[in-house]
């Protein structure tokens, strides 16, 4: 049905994106992957009505990952990928949003490479369009916003590689996404008002983007502080740029822009 796509190859591993939340968010071919699952390892943030897709008999794990609960540590996770697909199964390792997005696919894949597994990475929509669809903003536009960075508020401590220079990332321009953010946000807008944005740069919230009990607060980096405070639902997205109110339908005063407009 679909090109490229493996029938029913044993020993196979499927990371697929399971999308923001909701059920139909998933792809076409990640439903294909779980329908054709006999093992399913899944995240708190992939939304557990997408394991109705699976045959009867398939084998659920879950490995949550969310901050503050128990989730399995990533060496577990590699190897129980490995165990299974080596047993000749056909697995799915469902992750919320993308999984190439905070999603720690590279360890996974890695693991995989290193023992010789067939697998494939099915992509998912993740959260940072999400939220945005959500608000009905874009994350770039022409002559507002000529990029946008996908930014983690939650730095890893210990990594390998320099911290985020917020300083340079200031500067671009960019809407600025921000996962696993709620708890850092006063700190990274205080970084961002030094690096030289603007105090009065739009900034959004959207938690649960995608599902019911979504939720939209608007503020501005100078207010983000205050507005983060009462806001203890997670998960949640940041947007922070010109763009956060620029189409919004009820924005009655000009967005600020705060980069000056580019010809192209
Ligand atoms: N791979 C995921 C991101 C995992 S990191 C993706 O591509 O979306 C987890 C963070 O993603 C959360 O802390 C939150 O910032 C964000 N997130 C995931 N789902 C979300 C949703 N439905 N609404 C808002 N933010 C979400």
């Amino acid at each position: 049905m679909f090109n490229g796509y493996p029938p029913s190859q044993s020993g196979y591993v499927w990371l697929v994106g399971a999308g923001p939340g909701a059920i139909d968010l998933i792809t076409m071919r990640g439903r294909q992957a779980l329908a054709q699952a006999e093992v399913v390892l899944y995240d708190d943030l992939a939304n557990s009505e997408l394991l109705e897709i699976c045959a009867a008999g398939t084998e659920f794990i879950h490995v949550g990952k969310r901050a503050g609960r128990h989730s399995a540590p990533q060496d577990e996770i590699n190897r129980l990928l490995v165990a299974h697909a080596r047993a000749g199964r056909r697995v799915v390792r469902l992750k919320g949003g993308d999984p190439t997005v905070f999603g720690r696919l590279g360890e996974e894949v890695q693991a995989l490479r290193s023992a010789g597994i067939a697998f494939e990475v099915v992509p998912g929509v993740t959260a940072a369009c999400a939220a945005a669809a959500a608000a009905g903003v874009s994350l770039t536009q022409r002559g507002l916003a000529s990029a946008a960075v996908l930014v983690t508020g939650h730095e890893c401590v210990g990594k390998a590689g320099p911290a985020l220079d917020w300083q340079t990332l200031a500067q671009t321009g960019a809407t600025v996404c921000v996962y696993m953010g709620t708890r850092s946000l006063g700190a990274l807008a205080t970084q961002l008002l030094s690096a030289g944005r603007q105090p009065d740069t739009p900034l959004l919230i959207v938690c649960h983007a995608s599902l019911p009990s979504q939720t939209i607060h608007a503020g501005t980096l100078e207010s983000a502080a205050e507005l983060v405070r009462d806001i203890q639902d997670t998960p949640a997205l940041i947007l922070i740029g010109t763009i956060a109110v620029h189409n919004r339908p009820d924005n009655a005063t000009p967005a600020h822009v705060d980069e000056p407009a580019y010809a192209g």
